[in-house]
């Protein structure tokens, strides 16, 4: 057997992809990567009735967003395509038939309605070794009639004949020996009454096919490992079964079981990677891309979600996760998702980025807003004013827009409590000077010296820097908040200095 490392993240593609999702797909993709190995996409759609339009796209545009493209997958091809379970229906159904042969399952003739009348008869009814014999298949039927209503075309699916009294197991590699009983698995539908396969038979199938070496996927998956094990049993033999982990669930801030696209509504926070439009309700959920998450940030804190290399270190690059990644240090338990956190590694990833490429980020966001800017190189330098305190990128609009126009609202209730005829004067006399360096063809001054001719004016007329610094400070930007004022009239210059101080006087008296 090919001895490369080959791993596949195989979602459905039912829906935006769960930040989950992302994650496991990450952890597919550094292990492949650390070991030189190959990072497939199979899009498992068998199930017609769950089939969504558009969100395969959605997936494949997710992964390209965040940097993990996959070696081979619907899009980019590949020797073991085609990668789109749907597309391989031809394939499945010698493996169902072998299994028959080999009396590891059996054709199951039971309507809809049988079905239906049964679940009403049994609570909890799983078809399974309790129920088989009660059933109409070709275990609890005569040779004589299974032939029959095989050759009269009666519609069946294919069911595995589960053991009894056995136990299944597999070693997981996060949480090793895993044990079942077979008592407890019911006997799952492998092939349709249309000849689709269901999951269970196509992942064994295409696992197989695809030469998977190691599949990772959500702890959620578990409950249906020993069906997969059985299936590798009877058909391909358990040296060839992929090594299992099964990736711990993410979980509600509060630590209280996974963490759902709903609570993600009711905190407000995204769980989804990008924005998704369900287009049967047409409602959006929120993404992380589109609340101003960069995509290096988005994949460091999905790592930090579960594993860690045993240092304090927080801040990975994609390539020093690559070369740092192991499973052995991936958490057992599930780890608690917080938005403050998340927040915080986007904030760290913007300081490190160029002021150049996020100009480039966040002049849509600018736009959105109708705030024009007439010169890039002006958006370069305030991004970099005010990177320190951006966290998402749209918050580079509530820091900086005041560089670009006045600011519509004025906190002017916080100053008029404190305000003074005698600040008014001074506040008059300081626009004064500017306007008198304007007329010499001054535009602006270094901060520096700003401040120093700023402290003589607060001397001359007897008053206290400290009284003076917030309320100019609301002048320039409206509220609370903002760099270093001296910086901003440096940087906003002389001619709207004096015209915000003016507005500002004049909605003061
Ligand atoms: N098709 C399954 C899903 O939707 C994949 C489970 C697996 O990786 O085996 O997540």
């Amino acid at each position: 057997m090919d001895s490369k490392v080959r791993v596949r993240f195989a979602p459905s593609p039912t829906g935006g992809l769960h930040l989950g999702g992302v994650r496991t797909v990450l952890f597919n993709y550094l292990f492949a990567k650390h070991n030189n190995g190959e990072f497939i996409l199979r899009i498992e759609d068998t199930d017609q009735t769950r089939f969504v339009p558009g969100a395969e796209k959605y997936i494949q545009d997710t992964l390209a967003w965040c940097g993990l493209v996959p070696d081979e997958s619907p899009l980019h091809g590949g020797p073991y395509g085609p990668y789109r379970q749907s597309e391989r229906k031809a394939i499945y159904k010698q493996y169902a038939d072998k299994l028959i042969a080999q009396g590891n399952a059996y054709y199951a003739f039971d309507t809809p309605e049988d079905l239906d009348a049964k679940r009403k008869e049994i609570s909890n009814f799983q078809y399974s070794r309790a129920h088989r014999m009660s059933m109409k298949n070709s275990v609890s039927l005569s040779p004589q009639v299974v032939d029959e209503l095989l050759k009269n075309n009666t519609p069946y699916v294919i069911r595995i004949k589960v053991p009894e009294n056995e136990a299944v197991s597999l070693e997981d590699v996060i949480r090793g020996h895993v044990s079942f009983d077979t008592n407890m698995v019911d006997d799952k539908v492998l092939l349709k009454a249309d000849g689709m396969p269901t999951y269970h038979l196509a992942v064994v199938v295409d696992d197989y096919l695809m030469k998977i070496t190691h599949a990772f996927r959500g702890e959620e998956w578990l409950p249906s490992a020993p069906v997969h094990v059985l299936l590798w049993k009877y058909l391909f033999g358990l040296e060839l079964m992929p090594k299992w982990a099964h990736l711990p669930l993410i979980l509600k801030p509060d630590g209280n079981g996974k963490l759902s696209k709903r609570d993600g509504e009711r905190l407000g926070f995204p769980v989804f990677a990008m924005d998704w439009t369900d287009p049967n309700t047409n409602t959006t959920t929120i993404g992380f891309k589109e609340r101003g998450f960069l995509p290096e940030a988005f994949v460091n804190l999905l790592a930090m979600l579960g594993w860690n290399d045993g240092t304090d270190k927080e801040i990975y690059s994609i390539d020093e996760l690559i070369a740092g990644f192991s499973l052995d240090r991936v958490h057992k338990g599930g780890a608690k998702f917080d938005y403050e956190k998340a927040k915080w590694f986007n904030g760290e990833w913007i300081k490190q980025m160029t002021d150049q490429k996020l100009a480039e980020l966040v002049k849509p966001y600018f736009d959105q807003a109708a705030i024009e800017i007439h010169e890039h190189s002006y958006l370069v330098k305030v991004v970099g004013l005010v990177k320190e305190r951006c966290q998402l990128l749209q918050d580079f609009v509530a820091q900086a827009s005041f560089y670009f126009q006045a600011p519509t609202q004025i906190d002017t209730a916080s100053i008029a409590s404190k305000w003074e005829e005698k600040k008014h004067r001074f506040f008059d006399e300081l626009a004064k000077i500017y306007l008198n360096k304007m007329e010499t063809g001054m535009l602006t001054a270094p901060a520096i010296e700003l401040e120093a001719a700023f402290k003589e004016l607060v001397a001359k007329h007897e008053l206290k820097p400290g009284e003076l610094m917030l309320p100019f400070r609301i002048m320039l930007v409206g509220g609370k908040f903002g760099p270093g004022v001296f910086e901003i009239v440096e940087t906003i210059e002389f001619k709207d200095t004096v015209s915000r101080i003016q507005h500002c006087l004049q909605l003061l008296s």
